[in-house]
């Protein structure tokens, strides 16, 4: 199936987009196409259809407005040295895309139809692609319910959306990440959509959101649904701790338990750690190891990884428990070795051994 093209008969003029993608900032601007795509019950999938970045039209009773059955996906196009573009690893956010959708029962995107249409915007819209090294193209694939209808079952219509936006590089090293454990909210429980990339998760999790931001933190760490103590992940990305420094560090994440969103990034990092030579470990760390970790310097660096900013250093957590502080409130040399080796591999300077790249144009 190919993507029917309808080019924009409005696209923003060269020295205006250049002007945008030259100080992007992060979903401030879209670009000039978004492609569509419907799904029937009876019909299947449609023909996708590449057109003008506009407005959509639905039903008020169409069933994601009352009933959330909604997922989407994050990632990114990078400009390689020779001035081509290619894409990070897009199989693996068409397979996560599917298994999204099995879990909230909207139908099953074919990977290679997803592909397509990747394909096609980013082709569409090279001209919004930044160049400098941290910077991007942030693609956002989505899905919906569009039956209409008050009834509770899964939607028998579905819409399939991509859009597009430049994005900055808004690292900045002189700012380690605060963070919040929060005891009083629970982001997912095992049998519940934790794994699936799904607006609802995000819905429930604002509250907390805006509860860590109250304590002066700019993120949220969740912990287990039942125990109550197991670190899972921060926000909307997975979570790093390096214990001991130099050659013999290991580097830890929390382990896949099924309410963990199973990050391309964190998978990617597991690899690139191993790469570098350091010891790689999954498992099971407890808020009190946390802090037990920090205050006898076992634990010498924390950071978070996920698509959107890559690596993001983890200073100070605070929590009911108490308020504690990683290193010296700088990033890490580890964090930072790993960022710029993921980044090197993204930007085409790093070679890349395990074929993540997939050149687009
Ligand atoms: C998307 C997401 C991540 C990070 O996944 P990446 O594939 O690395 O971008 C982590 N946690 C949550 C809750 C997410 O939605």
């Amino acid at each position: 199936m190919s993507v029917t093209i309808t080019p924009s008969t409005h696209a923003v003029p060269d020295a205006e987009r250049e002007e945008k993608v030259a100080a992007p900032g992060f979903g401030k601007y879209y670009t000039d196409h978004m492609v569509v795509c419907e799904w029937t019950e009876a019909d299947g999938w449609g023909t996708p259809e590449l057109k003008a970045y506009a407005p959509i039209s639905l039903d008020p009773a169409a069933m994601v407005f009352h009933y959330g059955q909604e997922i989407f996906e994050g990632m990114k196009a990078y400009r390689q040295p020779d001035g081509s573009i290619a894409l990070f690893r897009p199989e693996a956010n068409a397979g996560r895309f599917k298994r999204s959708a099995a879990r909230i029962a909207l139908p099953e995107m074919p990977e290679e139809l997803f592909l397509e249409t990747v394909d096609a915007l980013v082709k569409q819209d090279a001209g919004w692609v930044p160049e400098k090294i941290g910077e991007s193209l942030y693609i956002r694939p989505f899905m919906f319910a569009t039956e209409v209808g008050l009834g509770v079952r899964p939607s028998n219509r579905a819409l399939y959306m991509l859009i597009a936006t430049p994005a900055g590089a808004y690292f900045n090293p002189a700012n380690a990440v605060t963070v919040w454990i929060s005891t009083e909210y629970v982001r997912a429980a095992l049998g519940g959509t934790g794994e699936a990339k799904c607006g609802g998760n995000y819905a429930a999790s604002l509250v907390a959101q805006r509860a860590a931001a109250k304590e002066g933190c700019d993120q949220v760490v969740w912990i287990d649904a039942v125990e109550r103590k197991w670190i899972e992940e921060m926000g909307g990305m997975n979570l790093y701790f390096v214990k001991g420094s130099g050659a013999g560090a290991t580097i830890f994440t929390p382990k896949l338990t099924g309410t963990l969103l199973p990050g391309i990034t964190r998978d990617s990092i597991l690899s690139v750690a191993a790469d570098l030579g350091y010891k790689v470990e999954e498992g099971m760390i407890s808020v009190d190891q946390w802090r037990d970790g920090v205050a006898s310097g076992e634990i010498t660096e924390i950071f978070a990884c996920g698509t959107a900013a890559v690596v993001s250093p983890v200073g100070c957590a605070k929590s009911a428990m108490g308020t504690w502080v990683t290193g010296d409130g700088n990033p890490g040399v580890i964090t930072m070795q790993i960022r710029n080796t993921l980044l090197g591999i993204q930007h085409g300077t790093i070679a890349d051994t395990h074929h993540w790249m997939k050149k687009v144009l």
